[in-house]
C-alpha cells in the first residue's frame, strides 16, 4: 500500500510498504480522508526533528478487515478512529475501542473525529452555563465547530478573528457580534456588550501570544479563561490580571485516549443528528501524492483556507 512518510522539512515521500494485517484485538480501516491537521505543522518544518516519521491523525474510512476477538464491529462500517498516526495511508489497523462507528446520514471524508472530539471535550472543560456570554479569539477550523456547539448552550456569542473570511463564516452560523481585532477594539466592544463586565467565559483558539494576551483582556472578575489554541514552547503571561480578577484558567486538552475516544463519540452523534457539520469547512483536498502542497497551502493558511483532508 502507498503511504506518505515525512523524510525531511518540507518533504513527504510517497512509499510502498506491506498492508497493516490487524491483530486480534484490531481493525484495519480503508482510509477515506485525513485531515491536515495545525498541530503537525512544527513536525513538518522540521521543529521536533523526527525524521523519518509518518503522521496524520484525523482518519475516517470504512472498516477492511476485523481481528478474529473483535465482536462490535463489522466489514464495510463507515468509521471514524482515534489514532495518534499513520493516518496519510490506503489502509491503517487500529485497536478496536478507538474505532467509532458513524451513523447513516454523517458524509464519510466530513467525519473527521479527532478535531471534533478535541472540541467536544474542549467545551465540556469549558463549563458554559445557559446565561454566559461566551467569546471565541480564533474562530478557525476548530473555532468554526466549536461556535457550531457553544451557539446552542450560551446566551450570547462573540467571535474574534483577524481573518475577514473566519468572521463572515462565523456571521453565517448565527454569531451576532464579529470582530476584527485589526482595526476594531475587542475588549471595549466587549464591555459594552457586557454591561462593562467582560465575558463569562472566553475561549482561547489561536495557539499565540497575541491570542492568549486578547483572552485574559476579554475575560471578566471571575470568568473562566479556557487555553484550547495548541501553544508550543513559553509564553508570557499576565499573572497580575489572572491574580486580580480571580480567573478560573482551564487548559482544556484530553490526553487520554479513552476520554478522546468518548469526546469523539459525542461529536460523531451531534454529526448524525444534524447539530455539528464539517462539509463546508473543508475547503480544500488533495491525493497522497499532493501532500506537501496540501501541507503548504495549510501552512500558509491564505485568505478562504479552513482546512485541508488528504483523500489517499
Ligand atoms: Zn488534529
Amino acid at each position: 500500500m502507498r503511504t506518505a512518510v515525512l523524510e525531511g522539512p518540507h518533504k513527504f515521500v510517497i512509499r510502498d510498504i506491506p498492508k497493516p494485517i490487524p491483530k486480534a484485538d484490531e481493525v484495519l480501516i480503508k482510509v477515506a480522508a485525513c485531515g491536515v491537521c495545525h498541530s503537525e505543522m512544527p513536525s513538518w518544518e522540521g521543529k521536533f526533528n523526527n525524521f523519518p516519521s509518518r503522521i496524520g491523525h484525523e482518519v475516517s474510512g470504512f472498516i477492511e478487515e476485523v481481528g478474529s476477538q473483535v465482536e462490535s464491529l463489522k466489514v464495510g462500517q463507515p468509521v471514524t478512529v482515534f489514532t495518534d498516526k499513520e493516518g496519510y495511508s490506503e489502509y491503517i489497523a487500529v485497536k478496536a475501542p478507538y474505532v467509532i462507528p458513524l451513523g447513516p446520514d454523517v458524509l464519510v471524508p466530513y467525519a473527521l473525529g479527532e478535531p471534533v472530539g478535541c472540541v467536544v471535550n474542549g467545551v465540556l472543560r469549558a463549563g458554559i452555563q445557559m446565561h454566559d456570554t461566551v467569546v471565541l479569539v480564533g474562530t478557525g477550523f476548530m473555532g468554526q465547530i466549536m461556535l457550531q456547539m457553544v451557539l446552542r448552550s450560551a446566551k450570547q456569542v462573540i467571535a474574534v478573528d483577524t481573518r475577514d473570511s473566519a468572521l463572515k463564516m462565523a456571521r453565517q452560523l448565527g454569531v451576532e457580534h464579529c470582530i476584527n481585532p485589526i482595526g476594531e477594539d475587542a475588549v471595549e466592544i466587549v464591555k459594552e456588550l457586557t454591561g462593562g463586565q467582560g465575558a463569562d467565559c472566553v475561549i482561547e483558539l489561536t495557539g499565540n501570544q497575541q491570542g492568549l494576551d486578547l483572552a485574559t483582556k476579554l475575560t471578566r472578575i471571575r470568568g473562566r479563561l479556557v487555553i484550547f489554541g495548541f501553544h508550543v514552547g513559553q509564553r508570557n503571561i499576565d499573572m497580575f490580571t489572572w491574580n486580580w480578577r480571580g480567573l478560573d484558567v482551564v487548559n482544556a486538552h484530553e490526553r487520554d485516549p479513552m476520554v478522546y475516544t468518548s469526546g469523539i463519540r459525542i461529536g460523531m452523534d451531534l454529526m448524525q443528528h444534524g447539530l455539528i457539520s464539517l462539509n463546508s469547512l473543508i475547503t480544500h483536498e488533495y491525493s497522497l501524492e499532493e501532500i506537501n502542497e496540501a501541507f503548504a497551502t495549510a501552512s500558509d493558511r491564505k485568505d478562504n483556507f479552513i482546512k485541508a483532508v488528504i483523500r489517499p
